[in-house]
């Protein structure tokens, strides 16, 4: 899952997924230009924040499982990252939304 670049984690929100308590993740990079973007440092890969592990991610998710329902997934443009797929099915996998 190396080509995932993922730059922030907010957690617990509670209003990124309806009826949920759950960890929003945020991805880098954008392929659009929208002139309303909510995360433009991201968008234009600018934003300052290392880049996340998503293995630390998955065992930080893991950890607080009793307190979280699922995750959200956002970014910058999360399908422009080889491995989404992989990675979504791993949280999956351990039981979140
Ligand atoms: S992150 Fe969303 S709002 Fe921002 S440029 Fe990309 S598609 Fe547009």
């Amino acid at each position: 899952m190396t080509d995932l670049d993922i730059r922030g984690v907010f957690s617990p929100s509670l209003i990124d997924y309806p009826g949920k308590i759950v960890s929003t993740i945020f991805f880098n990079r954008c392929n659009f230009r929208c002139p309303f973007c909510h995360n433009p440092e991201l968008a234009l890969d600018k934003d300052r924040n290392d880049p996340i592990n998503p293995n630390e991610i998955i065992a930080s998710l893991v950890k607080r499982k009793k307190w979280l329902d699922g995750v959200c997934i956002t970014g910058g443009e999360p399908t422009l990252h080889k491995g989404l797929e992989e990675f979504i099915s791993r949280i999956k996998n351990e039981g979140f939304s």
